[in-house]
């Protein structure tokens, strides 16, 4: 079941885009992470620099998500060398963790292109255990720290409400979509699918363009959400 539903995104791959934040480099990451990231990635960046590691799930969903928004490979190497190097040597961080990086970007192993995970993927797949900060915050925070996180943003309260009943009605996506037309005073509906789209279109807001994408053009299963198009009903069905 779980591996049939992650599957079925079946949007656009975000592998090697030239980012809308144009070439983009290590040292954006801090800002683009607060303009633009989904909670998701924000939650991992916000860890990475407060710990200087990831474990490997955090580090396949956040290396993954980076290299589709833009960063090149030096610059990733750049990034994660800089953050693991405050608590290990650089000769540990060389022999354990650069060849992952290169093995994302097709430099080792299988050389294959290796495309940022879709939020179907991250929501159902490898839920995060102790000490992991990978996996989808509406999906796999508690009710209460997420309600913490989203007022530590000073979203209005009745905007936290809602996004906090449709995280405890099961749907996840329409949650963070919530958070994304909050923080973007927007009054278009935007339902994410995939991380890389949301950061795309986050940045086209602050370019004073609408959101391409968050809907989809047709309905769309997708975590037990069908997602349809502006004008029409949501449809509610739950299937977990
Ligand atoms: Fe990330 Fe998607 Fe979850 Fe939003 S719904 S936090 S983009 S995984």
């Amino acid at each position: 079941m779980l591996s049939d539903l992650t599957q079925r995104y079946l949007g656009q791959d975000f592998s090697n885009r030239k980012s809308a934040a144009g070439n983009v480099t290590a040292n954006m990451l801090d800002q683009l992470s607060k303009d633009s990231y989904p909670l998701c990635m924000q939650n991992l960046h916000q860890n990475l620099r407060q710990y200087h590691h990831l474990k490997h799930w955090g580090r396949q969903q956040y290396g993954l998500f980076l290299k589709g928004i833009g960063l090149s490979l030096e610059e990733a190497l750049k990034f994660w060398r800089m953050e693991f190097t405050r608590i290990m040597d650089g000769d540990k961080f060389d022999k354990q963790y650069a060849y992952n990086i290169q093995h994302n970007y097709g430099k080792e192993g299988k050389r294959a292109d290796y495309t940022p995970l879709s939020c179907i993927r991250i929501i159902t797949a490898n839920p995060p255990a102790a000490g992991d900060f990978h996996g989808c915050p509406f999906r796999h925070f508690g009710v209460d720290f997420l309600r913490q996180r989203l007022q530590s943003f000073r979203l209005p309260n009745d905007g936290i409400n809602e996004i906090v009943d449709s995280v405890k009605q099961g749907h996840y996506q329409l949650a963070c979509g919530r958070h994304f037309e909050i923080r973007n005073n927007l009054d278009v509906k935007f339902v994410p699918q995939h991380p890389n789209q949301y950061f795309e279109d986050s940045q086209r807001v602050i370019e004073g363009l609408k959101p391409t994408g968050g809907i989809a053009s047709a309905p769309t299963e997708s975590c037990g959400i069908t997602l349809v198009p502006v004008g029409k009903k949501t449809a509610q069905s739950t299937t977990h």
